[in-house]
């Protein structure tokens, strides 16, 4: 496996589907917040595996647990109980809210396990709408992009999955107007990733939790990228002190290996019974021995703490940039989720950051998004954080 990026590119050129755009770049090599291209070239990686790797490239207890897994026992269905699974299950519970968990592989596949369980227990009751948020994104398959309140995302693909009413973000009253006979849920980012790093208006969150209350709805938080210590706490309905009846959970949560998760209260999980719903690849042992050495590395490593440490040092950052540079229009800092909205579009500053050997992200056209892995040392975030002052000084034309 030596072929160089043109070499690489033209086998997809061949034989992938071009449905992403991509960077003209082959990676081959990664090691904590540093990745490496086919010639050789190392780049400092702000928004490595695109939110998956919160913990850096290839974290060595995750590589040592997924090197013995695979070893011992790599896939078995879930016709076989696997202690891998039912403890990774008890993990992720005991750090949440004491329910029960189902795996999946990937973000997509825990919202439509959701709105599965949702429709399922209401199903008596024939109620089965789910009011979503405008900007937010839940995933590409089809129950999931029809909960995703964009409708950039569907044109072309329609008719989407009936029962989704999509409202402002943050606006309780239009929520409150959006509940009929037939509404089941409400489903929420509590910080909206791909729509800009959009944290909730203070009260949000709580005033969806009691509308759920008063109106015997479920609240389900899509924590795909938020969550898995991403805020500085296990799960951002924490950071938030909103706990929700019903979240899903991937990206980051086993450190990069495809997985995902439904986490529900109890009372509620057996609605999601037998013959209803499955997945053969969820909670293999393989993801679930990487998804157990990932919440121990968090623990042993302080990484939650490392977290609010670094949101600490980035913020204060941005914020002195902003002060003098005027196309910084504001600064949005959870944990390790980061937005920089500007006054311009954002893609050409993604490339100037990509030539200085920095990766960044653009999202919603004008949000410089930065997803770094928690464990950057402070002076290598410094480092980047140098790159992205820079090109925000010399301006787009650079
Ligand atoms: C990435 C993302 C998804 C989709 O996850 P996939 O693993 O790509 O299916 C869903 N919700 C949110 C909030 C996300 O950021």
């Amino acid at each position: 496996m030596a072929r160089n990026s043109q070499e690489i590119i033209s086998l997809f050129k061949e034989s992938v589907i071009p449905n992403y755009t991509r960077y003209p770049v082959a990676l081959v090599r990664g090691d904590g917040p540093w990745v490496w291209d086919a010639e050789g070239n190392r780049y400092l990686d702000f928004f490595p595996g695109w939110g998956c790797n919160l913990f850096g490239h290839c974290p060595k207890p995750v590589v040592k647990a997924i090197q013995e897994q695979a070893a011992r026992l790599i896939h078995i269905p879930n016709s076989w109980y696997t202690e891998e699974q039912g403890v990774w299950a008890k993990m992720l519970c005991d750090r949440s809210f004491h329910g029960q968990a189902f795996f999946c592989n990937s973000g997509t596949e825990a919202n439509e396990a959701a709105i599965k369980l949702v429709r399922l227990h209401f199903a008596a009751e024939h109620r089965y709408k789910i009011i979503t948020f405008q900007g937010a994104f839940h995933g590409r398959t089809m129950g999931s992009i029809s909960a995703t309140g964009q409708a950039k995302y569907h044109q072309g693909i329609e008719p989407l999955l009936p029962g989704f009413t999509y409202v402002p973000f943050g606006d309780l009253a239009a929520t409150e107007a959006a509940i009929d006979d037939e509404t089941a849920a409400i489903m929420v980012e509590p910080i909206q990733g791909e729509g800009g790093v959009r944290i909730p208006p203070e009260g949000f969150l709580a005033g969806l939790r009691k509308l759920c209350d008063e109106k015997n709805l479920l609240l389900v938080f899509d924590e795909v990228q938020a969550g898995c210590a991403r805020t500085g706490h296990w799960f951002a309905y924490q950071y938030f002190g909103v706990e929700p009846d019903v979240m899903t959970l991937a990206k980051a949560i086993a450190s990069g290996v495809a997985a995902g998760a439904m986490l529900t209260k109890k009372e509620i999980a057996p609605s999601l019974r037998p013959g209803m719903h499955a997945s053969t690849f969820g909670g293999n042992p393989l993801a679930a021995a990487a998804g157990i050495a990932t919440i121990k590395m968090v623990e042993e490593e302080g990484l939650l703490e490392k977290g609010k440490l670094m949101a600490k040092h980035v913020k204060s950052r941005l914020d002195a940039m902003a002060e003098s540079i005027d196309l910084i229009q504001e600064i949005r800092v959870v944990g390790t989720m980061i937005g920089i909205e500007l006054r311009i579009e954002g893609a050409p500053f993604v490339e100037a950051c990509m030539k200085k050997g920095l990766l960044i992200n653009c999202t919603h056209g004008n949000v410089i998004r930065l997803l770094p892995a928690v464990n950057t040392p402070l002076d290598v975030m410094d480092q980047g954080l140098d790159i992205i002052e820079e090109a925000f000084r010399k301006g787009v034309t650079s």
